[in-house]
């Protein structure tokens, strides 16, 4: 198979549309991936218990092809790096990611595996692109299982449009807040 190329165009398909489409194999190829994506939990801390709620039924990673967990690497697409990351766990990690096979993707899940984190000193990694490349950052301590959502759509884009630059996750507009906030304004300006 040839390089990779970016798509430059794409169109649903509606349901009851007649007619027929056609498509490059990369690009068909890319969409099946985004939706077939076997993960490898590497977790080590308190991030893991929003990963687990990411996997709920309230939350259901499964709606997106994505709960089927491979223990070995070699069976894995995306490898989930859950928690802080010690200096001595770095090495481990790293022979963890060589050890999948192409194409693979990497999430960073939260603040400590992003960047460290409040751990700024000699025993922790100060994030795990040190080590690994990084396709997603989930920023949060722990991040919520909205903002993990938000973070494994990111990756589906990435893989279905085959773009390669990492990206983060970006806050949510959340109602609740703006509630809030608008309420502190208003006793604010009465008071
Ligand atoms: S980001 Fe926060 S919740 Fe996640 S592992 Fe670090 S300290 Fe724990």
């Amino acid at each position: 198979m040839g390089e990779l190329t970016k798509p430059t165009s794409s169109r649903v398909i509606q349901a009851g549309e007649s007619g027929f489409a056609t498509t490059k194999f990369n690009e068909l190829l890319a969409w099946a991936r985004k939706y077939s994506l076997f993960q490898y939990p590497f977790v080590t801390a308190c991030c893991a218990m929003e990963f687990m709620a990411t996997a709920s039924p309230r939350y259901d990673v499964a709606r997106f092809g994505a709960e089927a967990p491979r223990f070995t690497p070699r069976q894995s697409d995306v490898l989930w790096v859950v928690g802080t990351i010690s200096q001595r766990q770095a090495p481990i990690l790293k022979r963890v990611y060589e050890q999948m096979t192409e194409p693979k993707w990497v999430i960073a899940f939260g603040t400590c595996a992003s960047c460290g984190g409040f751990y700024d000193n000699y025993a922790t990694l100060a994030g795990i692109d040190k080590v690994v490349p990084v396709d997603v950052y989930i920023p949060g301590c722990p991040p919520r299982p909205e903002a993990v959502l938000d973070g494994l759509l990111l990756l589906q884009d990435k893989i279905a449009s085959m773009d390669t630059t990492p990206g983060v996750v970006k806050p949510r507009h959340d109602p609740a807040q703006n509630l809030v906030n608008l309420r502190r304004k208003t006793e604010d300006s009465a008071g």
